[in-house]
């Protein structure tokens, strides 16, 4: 029988994750269904609840129930029960298994456009969900300063002492816009939603170090004002969030499938279909 594998969310209808499985899925040749389901406001357990007992083996949660989702899971990986949000379930026939796979997707994403992140300066924008899912992905590739900064600077100060036991290297430091002046960065990480009214957070000058690359969270959206803020204060290269999306989801396919597609075609395909970044 084909198994059945979903993306949970609301809204769901632009999700672009039933066509990635689709096409890891044809590609690694899987007998696998991949479909969208839109889940009521107050009706998240109830949806999964169903999707279970119809035979589902496998979810992705998107917006906006992460949290939820980690809280349902009967089991959380250490990634996961750190970042406080859950995007992956892995449904057994006893058990719900919850993982977040967006920091390693970031991970992967950077690796690919070739930065190096063993040693690497690296500044993080932002304290919210996506900040607090990447925060151990990044300390483990071996950065050697994550600077997390924050509209709100007692959000990025929470983040240091929540990851503190994982910081071995002391790389951790915190606070507002200003508080990251002084020192250059290889890596700046938008995961601020800043861009989606297009707006750029009001950064000091000088973050920027020789050959750095800046990069934003969400995709879709070309050139966002933080991407063209870090051209005009010198980053090197600029990225966005779609390649994080694509390596998110392989790494999700891989915990269900046990086999990890080739992803350089599907980020191609998709990158094809949404605006430049020039
Ligand atoms: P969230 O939990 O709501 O957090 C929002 C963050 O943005 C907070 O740190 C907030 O600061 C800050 N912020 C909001 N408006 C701002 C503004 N105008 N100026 C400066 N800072 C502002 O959201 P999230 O779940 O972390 O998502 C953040 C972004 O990441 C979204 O755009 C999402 O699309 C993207 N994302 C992409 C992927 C991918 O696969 N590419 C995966 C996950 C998320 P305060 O704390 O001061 O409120």
């Amino acid at each position: 029988m084909t198994d059945r594998y979903a993306v949970i969310g609301h809204p769901i209808a632009h999700s672009k994750s039933p066509s990635i499985h689709a096409a890891f899925a044809a590609q690694t040749g899987q007998d696998m269904s991949y479909e969208a389901l839109l889940a009521p406001l107050d009706g998240f357990a109830a949806t999964v609840a169903a999707f279970r007992a119809a035979g589902g083996r496998g979810l992705n949660i998107t917006v906006p129930f992460k949290e939820e989702a980690w809280r349902l899971a009967d089991s959380l990986s250490e990634r996961a029960r750190l970042a406080g949000a859950v995007n992956t379930f892995v449904i057994g026939g006893e058990a719900i298994a919850g993982d977040n796979t967006d920091g390693a997707g970031l991970v992967r994403d950077l690796e690919w456009l070739g930065c190096r992140l063993d040693g690497a300066r690296v500044l993080l924008l932002g304290a919210g969900g996506a900040a607090r899912g990447v925060v151990l992905p990044l300390l483990e590739a071996g950065v050697s300063r994550l600077f997390i900064a924050n509209r709100t600077a007692e959000r990025a100060c929470a983040l240091q002492v929540h990851f503190a036991g994982h910081d071995a290297r002391g790389a951790l430091g915190a606070g507002g816009w200003h508080d990251a002046a002084g020192a250059a960065y290889d890596v700046v990480i938008n995961a601020t939603s800043a861009s989606l009214s297009n707006q750029a957070p009001p950064l000091p000058a000088g973050l920027y170090a020789p050959g750095s690359l800046a990069y934003d969270m969400v995709y879709g959206r070309g050139l966002t004002a933080f991407l063209g803020q870090a051209r005009a204060q010198g980053a090197a290269r600029v990225a966005d969030g779609l390649g994080m999306l694509v390596e998110q989801a392989a790494e999700a396919f891989a915990l269900w499938r046990g086999v990890r597609p080739d992803t350089a075609p599907v980020r191609a395909q998709l990158r094809a279909a949404t605006p430049p970044l020039d």
